[in-house]
C-alpha cells in the first residue's frame, strides 16, 4: 500500500502546467495570473493632486492672508496659477495647480471675504499626492501566483490595463459509472439511486479552479465505458471516473484504462478511499475514484485538488490547517491513515473537533456537515478524546 504522500507525488508528476488565455479583467477574479509581473505603462496617479479638500498654496507664504483666486475640482482641465499671496480652492483628487506645492486642509482654514488665513505654517508637499506615489511608470508590479483578488484587479485597472493573461482552467471530465445510477429528476425504480458523484465532483473541480465537464452517466458495460473514456480524453485535460474501480464482477473501469493506456493501480493506506486507478491515456491523466460518494470526494480532495492546482501553477491544496483536540473518541481502521469528517469549533485558545456524523464512506451527510477532515495517523485504532490532531479545514470555523 502506498502512503498518501507517495501517491500524491505520483499524481503530481502527471500534472502539466496549463497554458494561458487573455481575458478581460472583469472576468479575471479568482483566476491565476499567467505572467509574473506587469510593467506599469503610466504613473499612478498620473499627476500630482490634492489628498484633501482645502487650499492650494505656496508653502513659504506664512504668516499671510491669501487671496482666493480660483477653484479646481477633481477632473478640472484648466488650472489657475498660484502665486505668492494667493491660494486656490482645491478638492480631493484635483490636480495641483501650477505654482502651488502644498495644500492647506479646509479644516485649518479661516476664510472671510475672499481671503483665507491659517494658524500654522505648512511644510512643502503637505497633502499632495505626487505623480506615481502608488505606482511609478516602469515599475514591475508583481502578480503573486495566487488567484486574482479584487484589490489586484483594481491596481491593474488603475494602470490602464483592460486584459490579462491567465492560466486556462483545466477541463475536468467527470464520468459516473454504475447500472444503479439515475439522473436527478428521473423517477427511482427499485434498486436505483441518484447519481450524487457527478454534481459533487463537478463542484469540487470548480472549487479547485478547474472547469468541470460533467458527462452523461455510463452503465457497467465495458464497450460503453470504453467509448465514453475515449471521447473524454480527446477533449479534457483530466478525466475523473467514479465507480467500477474495485474488484467486483461489474467493475470495468480499471480494465478499460489498462486496455486503452497505461494503468497504475494503487492501494493507498487511507480511510476513506479504497483502491484508486490512476493512469494515462493518449498523454491525458485518467483517475478512477471509488464510487462511494465520501471516498470519491475525499480522494478528490487529497489527490486531485492538489493536481488541478499544480496545473494552474498553484502549490499545495490551498486549505488552511489547524490543530484541534478530539472532543470525543472516534474509531477508525487501525492500519490506514484516517481523514475523519468533523465539526471544528473554537474553544478557549484552541480548537475542538467532534465527529460530524456517521463515518462510513456511503454516509455523505456527514461530509456535508463537516467543516474539516481530522487526520489520524496509521497504526492507531481511533482519534482519542483530548488528543491533538491536525485538521484540514474545508469550511469556516465558528
Ligand atoms: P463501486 O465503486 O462502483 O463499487 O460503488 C461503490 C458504492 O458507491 C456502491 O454502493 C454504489 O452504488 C455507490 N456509488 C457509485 N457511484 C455512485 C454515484 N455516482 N452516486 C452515488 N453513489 C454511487
Ligand atoms: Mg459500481
Amino acid at each position: 500500500m502506498l502512503t498518501v504522500e507517495e501517491a500524491l507525488t505520483r499524481v503530481l508528476a502527471l500534472a502539466r502546467l496549463a497554458d494561458t488565455e487573455v481575458l478581460p479583467l472583469s472576468r479575471c477574479l479568482g483566476r491565476v495570473p499567467g505572467v509574473d509581473t506587469v510593467t506599469a505603462p503610466i504613473d499612478v496617479p498620473p499627476f500630482a493632486n490634492s489628498s484633501m479638500d482645502g487650499f492650494a498654496v505656496v508653502s513659504g507664504d506664512w504668516p499671510a492672508e491669501l487671496r482666493v483666486v480660483g477653484e479646481v475640482a477633481a477632473g478640472a482641465l484648466t488650472l489657475p496659477e498660484v502665486r505668492s499671496g494667493t491660494a486656490v480652492r482645491i478638492m480631493t483628487g484635483a490636480p495641483l495647480p501650477p505654482g502651488a506645492d502644498s495644500v492647506e486642509p479646509i479644516e485649518d482654514a479661516v476664510e472671510s471675504d475672499g481671503v483665507v488665513r491659517f494658524p500654522e505654517p505648512i511644510a512643502a508637499g503637505s497633502y499632495v499626492r505626487r505623480a506615481g506615489h502608488d505606482t511609478q511608470l516602469g515599475d514591475e508590479v508583481p502578480l503573486a501566483t495566487a488567484p486574482l483578488s479584487p484589490a489586484l484587479l483594481g491596481v491593474l485597472t488603475s494602470l490602464g490595463l483592460t486584459t490579462l493573461a491567465v492560466r486556462r482552467r483545466p477541463v475536468v471530465a467527470i464520468l459516473s459509472t454504475g447500472d444503479e445510477l439515475v439522473a436527478p429528476g428521473e423517477p427511482l425504480r427499485p434498486g436505483q439511486i441518484y447519481d450524487a458523484n457527478s454534481p459533487a465532483l463537478g463542484a469540487a473541480a470548480s472549487e479547485a479552479g478547474a472547469e468541470p465537464l460533467v458527462l452523461p452517466r455510463a452503465p457497467d458495460v465495458p464497450a460503453e465505458i470504453e467509448r465514453r473514456i475515449r471521447e473524454a480524453v480527446a477533449t479534457a485535460d483530466l478525466l475523473v471516473v467514479s465507480g467500477g474501480v474495485s474488484v467486483g464482477r461489474h467493475d470495468h473501469v480499471r480494465d478499460t484504462i489498462e486496455r486503452l493506456g497505461d494503468l497504475d493501480f494503487w492501494r493507498i493506506a487511507v480511510q476513506p478511499g479504497k483502491p484508486l486507478a490512476f493512469g494515462e491515456i493518449d498523454g491525458r491523466p485518467v483517475v478512477g475514484l471509488p464510487g462511494n460518494p465520501v471516498s470519491a470526494l475525499v480522494t478528490f480532495e487529497l489527490f486531485l485538488r492538489p493536481m488541478l492546482r499544480a496545473m494552474l501553477g498553484l502549490s499545495g491544496d490551498g486549505r488552511q490547517r489547524v490543530v484541534a483536540r478530539a472532543g470525543e473518541r472516534i474509531g477508525k481502521d487501525r492500519e490506514r491513515r484516517a481523514y475523519l469528517r468533523v465539526r471544528v469549533e473554537r474553544t478557549g485558545d484552541g480548537f475542538t473537533a467532534r465527529s460530524a456524523g456517521g463515518q462510513q464512506s456511503s454516509q455523505l451527510r456527514s461530509m456535508a456537515e463537516a467543516n474539516g477532515l481530522l487526520i489520524v495517523p496509521e497504526g492507531t485504532p481511533a482519534a482519542e478524546a483530548g488528543e491533538p490532531y491536525e485538521v484540514i479545514l474545508l469550511g469556516d470555523v465558528a
